[in-house]
């Protein structure tokens, strides 16, 4: 499908078509008008509402569906000591920071957490961030600036694509995974600009095919090419990794020389967003990452939360981990078997390919109607004509609800061949 394209497309952030390029606002007169537009394509979204979340199952408008568009992989955030922590640290602190970080806002928890998130990564120092989103648009103009060039996965994710346009930095972007394009990238740029900074940025995991960045060959080529390397391991830490502790673990890849992002929002089941690495990056980002410096830091209670957590993933959750990727393996062979095409899926994300956007839509209302929650992924979260359903598997799922999901699956797909959808 991307075949025929693949000698031509531009790499210049001027002329990439999506994701890089800002899409015009179409010129609609009013707001009403452009809705109506998105709406015609089927792009239009709206909020779904959840009133509980326990567990596999959650309550949306009123009604239990089997959830499987979680991103709480180990069921971390009901956690009676994750709750507990944060009840303490409320009664102890209060609930909001009152300030950011450079001004009053960085409490005894703060330092504890990025304490402890070092030596979870086993790093010289660690920053919290508010999100990963803020993570991503801080960290990434604060270390490749307009002078710098930056190679980037075209299946990174949005934070990423929107803190490389922050940066002001050459923009090189990379077929997904191609690293023989990513050092022809390399190359040209160390030929032409040999003294600019190189930034090397991707997905560990990548958040909508599910698959896993080649870590390995893009330390070499970050050696080779004299380049920093950024990875963003939201969806990696606590999932990959023998003891959870994300990519470079999963790889076997010594900390040194890497920035690792990550987010605690996921399988840490809390919220907030760090970046693991050297001293001097640290220090560093403290003086320029702007999303850190002028943002009202975390709540200390979210900190202790997180601390908690942590400490649940660093001891205690080898069986849940083993479990969610049981779990993972079941369902990917049960989707596979009916022929549906998942891409290259190798972690709990597991995405059912459906084309256009109607197609999704219409797949997605099939499972809706039995009780299934997984939605349609569409533009522009992923290109057009490569929508989606995506499932994401957690520890909590039972057996029989993996086959359950199966087997609707397997009646949609019926359907779907008797021209139905
Ligand atoms: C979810 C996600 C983020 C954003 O993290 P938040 O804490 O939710 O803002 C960043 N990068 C990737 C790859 C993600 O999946």
């Amino acid at each position: 499908m991307k075949g025929s394209e693949k000698k031509t497309r531009p790499k210049t952030n001027d002329s990439l078509p999506s994701p890089f390029s800002r899409r015009p606002s179409g010129g609609f007169e009013t707001f009403a008008e452009e809705l109506r537009c998105l709406e015609q394509r089927n792009l239009l979204r709206d909020l779904p509402l959840t009133e509980s979340c326990r567990g596999s199952k959650i309550l949306i408008n009123g009604q239990e569906f089997l959830n499987f568009s979680s991103n709480d992989y180990l069921g971390l955030s009901g956690h009676p000591r994750i709750m507990e922590a944060a009840v303490r640290a409320v009664n102890k602190y209060g609930f909001g920071s009152g300030g950011s970080r450079l001004l009053s806002g960085t409490h005894a928890p703060h330092r504890r957490l990025e304490e402890r998130i070092a030596e979870f990564k086993k790093t010289e120092a660690a920053l919290v961030f508010n999100t990963g989103y803020a993570a991503n648009t801080g960290i990434i103009p604060a270390v490749a600036g307009k002078e710098a060039e930056i190679f980037s996965d075209e299946l990174n994710h949005a934070s990423i694509i929107d803190g490389v346009r922050l940066s002001g930095a050459g923009v090189n972007i990379y077929r997904h995974k191609d690293m023989n394009h990513l050092e022809d990238l390399l190359r040209e740029k160390s030929k032409c600009r040999a003294a600019a900074r190189r930034l090397i940025v991707t997905d560990t995991v990548f958040s909508m095919d599910g698959d896993i960045a080649p870590l390995e060959d893009i330390v070499m080529l970050s050696r080779r090419y004299d380049a920093l390397l950024m990875i963003d391991d939201a969806h990696a830490t606590g999932v990959i990794g023998k003891t959870g502790r994300g990519g470079l673990e999963h790889f076997g890849i010594r900390p040194e020389h890497v920035i690792q992002m990550g987010t605690l929002g996921k399988a840490a089941g809390c919220f907030g967003a760090f970046v693991a690495g050297g001293k001097d990056l640290i220090r560093l980002l403290i003086n320029r990452a702007r999303s850190f410096m002028y943002s009202t830091s975390l709540p200390p209670a979210v900190c202790e939360a997180c601390i908690m957590a942590i400490d649940i993933i660093d001891s205690d959750s080898g069986d849940l981990r083993k479990r969610l990727w049981e779990n993972r393996q079941r369902l990917y062979n049960g989707l596979s078997q009916l022929g549906f095409d998942t891409l290259e899926s190798e972690t709990p994300i597991i995405p059912v390919m459906a084309g256009d956007a109607e197609n999704a839509l219409e797949i997605g209302k099939h499972l809706y109607r039995n009780k299934i929650f997984a939605p349609a992924v569409r533009p522009p979260t992923v290109p057009e004509g490569r929508c989606r359903i995506r499932f994401s598997v957690t520890a909590a799922h039972s057996d029989d609800e993996i086959d359950g999901v199966a087997d609707v699956m397997g009646r949609i797909r019926r359907g779907l061949k008797r021209g139905i959808a």
